[in-house]
């Protein structure tokens, strides 16, 4: 469609934003309308991740923002890295998760729990794109519960061996050093597993029909021998890596309003133009009733990550608070995608639009990262101080009626 990106800003957010935050947000957004959202199609189709743009992200400051300058990173606040994500994902959700994971997952756990060699060696060189990353903790029977993990690691002398695997691992075969969560006689450890080691390989996942402009793998650890200085020295336990994933679904949170942007735009700007019945589509009430419930939702939304930031940096945030956040932002992004989807008619179903694109990610987004109904007991174990992860495993008798003694 002819006309350019104009994002929903009904509450008139921009006054909340600082000069230095538009900036970053509107250098971020045309870096993706000129160079990403033309070639996005082609990777979607293909099932690859641009790659050749990682240079790109990299100059704009893209990985690890919030981290300090002295490893090479930008040093913002909260905000500015939430709108980036947003932008980001504004463009796809292939995109925002190649740089939460570089982010989060990866540059996160190496500055919060890497001793200062690991910092030195690794955060400079993800900064500037020089080496990507990926985050190792699901298992192909460990997802929601990732403290069922089977990978393990044994001490030997002055290393450590690791036996296992890892199940949908975003950028898996593509990354330099892979962030691996581990079973070992003391607990859960984090491990900097380097591409090459003998006994590690990554081999990429296929037949994914959602998030196809990402790159998912398994990480296979057969006898991998990792020395003990590649151990996180302070992460212990399974909080280490839950301590990540909450980075990430902050970013999440704040990605999933822009994709949510992308499809009302594009379905706002669509009902304008299609006519039916004589006329443009958007003159129905039924449609109008689907775009005024998107523009609702996203500026509920818009306001809650921005709330949710503003907490972030103040040190405030409990992670139950961003558990809902997720939660919140990608169910109605979910949403607004099958909307858009649905005002567009046929043509919604074609890559030149962006809905269905949107649509499918977010079928991924609103499971990776703990799924919608894990975030829900987060959030319900948070206000009632009952925990409801793990039900009785005995059976009852049929609550319906046909049990013992019926007739
Ligand atoms: C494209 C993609 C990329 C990913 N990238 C990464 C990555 O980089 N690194 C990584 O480590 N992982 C990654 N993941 C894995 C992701 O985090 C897991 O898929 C997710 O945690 C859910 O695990 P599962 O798929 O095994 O689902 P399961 O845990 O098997 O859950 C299946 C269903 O049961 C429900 N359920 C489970 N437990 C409960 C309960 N107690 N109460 C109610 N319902 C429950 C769930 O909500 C879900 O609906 C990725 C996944 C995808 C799809």
């Amino acid at each position: 469609m002819p006309a350019k990106y104009q994002s929903p800003d009904y509450y008139r957010l921009d006054d909340l934003l600082s000069d230095e935050q538009k900036m970053t947000r509107d250098t971020v957004r045309a870096w993706v309308e000129d160079r990403f959202l033309p070639i996005v199609a082609k990777h979607y189709q293909a099932g690859t991740f641009p790659l050749d743009l990682v240079p790109q992200m990299a100059e704009l400051g893209l990985f690890g923002a919030t981290l300090p300058e002295t490893y090479g990173c930008a040093g913002m606040d909260q905000v500015a890295a939430g709108l980036i994500m947003q932008e980001l994902e504004r463009g796809d959700s292939g995109l925002r998760s190649f740089a939460s994971v570089q982010s989060s997952l990866v540059m996160f756990p190496i500055f919060t729990y890497g001793s200062e060699e690991q910092r030195a060696r690794w955060l400079p060189r993800l900064a500037k794109g020089e080496a990507i990353g990926c985050f190792g903790l699901t298992e192909p029977d460990a997802g929601s519960d990732p403290g069922s993990m089977k990978t393990r690691a044994v001490r030997k002398g002055d290393a450590w061996v690791l036996d296992g695997a890892k199940m949908w691992i975003t950028n898996g075969t593509l990354a330099d050093v892979a962030v691996v969560w581990a079973r070992t006689e003391e607990g859960i450890r984090g491990f900097l597993v380097e591409k090459g080691t003998p006994g590690f390989s990554a081999p990429e996942m296929k037949g994914k029909l959602s998030l196809r402009a990402s790159v998912t793998s398994e990480l296979v650890f057969e006898e991998a021998v990792v020395p003990e200085a590649n151990r996180l020295p302070d992460a212990k336990g399974l909080r280490a890596p839950l301590s990540c994933l909450n980075q990430a679904r902050y970013g999440i949170a704040w990605g999933a309003v822009g994709a949510a942007s992308a499809c009302y735009d594009e379905a706002l700007r669509y009902a304008r133009e299609r006519i039916v019945f004589d006329g443009p589509i958007a003159r129905f009430q039924l449609v109008q009733e689907k775009l005024v419930w998107m523009l609702n939702e996203i500026t509920k939304a818009q306001l809650l990550v921005w709330r949710l930031g503003q907490m972030k940096d103040a040190g405030t945030l409990k992670h139950a608070q961003v558990s809902l956040a997720k939660m919140n932002c990608v169910t109605m992004a979910r949403e607004c995608a099958r909307l858009a989807r649905e005002i567009e008619g046929a043509n919604g179903i074609l890559d030149e639009y962006v809905a269905m694109r949107h649509m499918l990610n977010l079928e991924s987004v609103f499971t990776y990262e703990g799924t919608n109904d894990i975030h829900k007991l987060v959030v319900g174990a948070d206000i009632t101080g009952f925990e409801a992860f793990r039900a009785s495993t005995q059976r009852m008798e049929s609550p319906l009626g046909g049990g013992k003694g019926e007739q």
